[in-house]
């Protein structure tokens, strides 16, 4: 063969092994692609967010089984219609005018990210939701949409749940409060009040013999001792009125109790990064307790860790409870922890004093409050130092043995 010839017949056979090379990359990158396809569809059609696509038309172009269920529409006859459709009248001029913008402008106008709005399903049910919306441009410049829609109602539910049960131990608390003033008061006041009783009674017998003093003055005496009786009266009556609602006892579980003390505690405050730590011992046998007036004692007891710890406390800004049980007493011993300014001296025990307080608009009850709470549960609060500084509180609760029985029945 001449050598032009074989030269020819090389490179041909060069361009084919090439051609072949290149062709399998293809294949190799071809099912990769397919694999990745088979992936997202895998992942879009097992997902319980309804998952929507919109052409740059704002035509639906894809839609997932979630979207049926969410709309209560069958999902396959939303594919061709528009997505305005499926907004709910009040927002599709706002949302019209945002797609035309954009589709103007390339300029996002709304927050596509995280947006709570609501849709309708088919039976008129108004359904809140959270929408996310991303969009993505091919190769020809065009604009596609993608996006997801969440039921948000468990969320929403859950929410108004805890909202609910805040205002009530708020309103739990501002009774137990007043109780307490009352109780001050009661106490505060029992003794001048009987000083006044005695003694006008007393002045009263002392002119009665006299015949130089005139009638209304030992009428007046009468009025004095009567009317003083009736003060004491009125105050006992409201320290009993505000006691009268029986605490509801019943098997609680301490650890759960702690969890949503915690969840309370994010909701009601704003205390910059300090950081509330659970070290729970599992399975705690339970405790026949008020659920309520223990979580009350174990917010205030946060409350307190937190504000002993300000925004200004550089570090170590962290709370942490621990739950732990000893099975020889037997009973249950929490522990509210902080790294805070502590407590100083003898104060270990005077927190606990009605009004004793050293915050500007503290009330110096809770602590009170708390404690009378825990002794009604046959339980004790004390306080101390943390290691290597803040305070620490500690609440002993005891589990009856009838308690210990019942739950290993279970
Ligand atoms: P208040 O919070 O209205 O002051 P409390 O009875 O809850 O009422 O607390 C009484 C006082 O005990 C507080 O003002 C504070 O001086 C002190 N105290 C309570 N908890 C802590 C703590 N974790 N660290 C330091 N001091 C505390």
């Amino acid at each position: 063969m001449p050598s032009s010839s074989k030269n020819d017949a090389n490179a041909v056979l060069a361009e084919n092994q090439r051609l072949a090379e290149k062709c399998a990359r293809l294949e190799t990158r071809l099912s990769a692609i397919d694999h990745n396809y088979e992936l997202y569809r895998v992942l879009a059609e097992t997902a319980t967010d309804a998952i929507i696509s919109v052409d740059s038309a704002g035509l639906i172009i894809y839609v997932n089984e979630s979207v049926g269920k969410l709309f209560g529409v069958e999902a396959g006859s939303l594919v061709g219609r528009p997505l305005m459709s499926l907004i709910p009248v009040e927002f599709q001029a706002s949302h019209e005018a945002a797609f035309a913008k954009f589709q103007r402008t390339h300029e996002k106008t709304m927050n596509w990210s995280g947006v709570e709005a609501h849709i309708f399903h088919s039976s008129g049910t108004k359904i809140p939701v959270e929408i996310s919306f991303a969009c993505v441009q091919d190769a020809s410049g065009k604009y596609s949409f993608t996006g997801y829609v969440r039921d948000i109602r468990q969320r929403k539910a859950t929410e108004e749940f805890i909202r609910r049960r805040i205002d009530d131990l708020a309103h739990v608390h501002r009774l137990n409060t007043v109780g307490e003033l009352a109780g001050g008061l009661a106490h505060e006041l029992n003794q001048p009040l009987s000083a006044i009783c005695l003694q006008s009674d007393l002045l009263r017998h002392l002119v009665a013999e006299r015949t130089d003093v005139e009638q209304n003055v030992i009428d007046t005496l009468s009025d004095i001792a009567m009317q003083a009786e009736r003060a004491a009266s009125i105050i006992r009556s409201l320290r009993a009125m505000v006691r009268k609602s029986e605490p509801s006892r019943a098997p609680v579980d301490l650890n759960e109790i702690i969890r949503s003390a915690v969840s309370f505690s994010n909701h009601y405050t704003n205390h910059g990064k300090a950081e509330v730590k659970l070290h729970l011992q599992a399975c705690l046998p339970t405790v026949y307790a008020d659920r309520t007036q223990l979580e009350q004692v174990l917010l205030n007891l946060i409350y307190n860790a937190l504000d002993a710890m300000p925004v200004s406390q550089k570090d170590d800004r962290v709370c942490i409870i621990r739950s732990q049980f000893d099975p020889q007493s037997p009973s249950i011993l929490i522990e509210v922890a902080d790294f805070g300014q502590g407590i100083t001296g003898d104060d270990y025990e005077k927190v606990f004093e009605q009004f004793y307080t050293t915050k500007i608009h503290g009330m110096g009850l809770g602590l009170a409050i708390c404690r009378r709470i825990i002794q009604s549960h046959g339980g004790r609060l004390t306080s101390g130092p943390n290691h290597p500084r803040g305070a620490i509180f500690q609440i002993v609760l005891p589990v009856s043995h009838a308690q210990l029985e019942q739950d290993s029945q279970l």
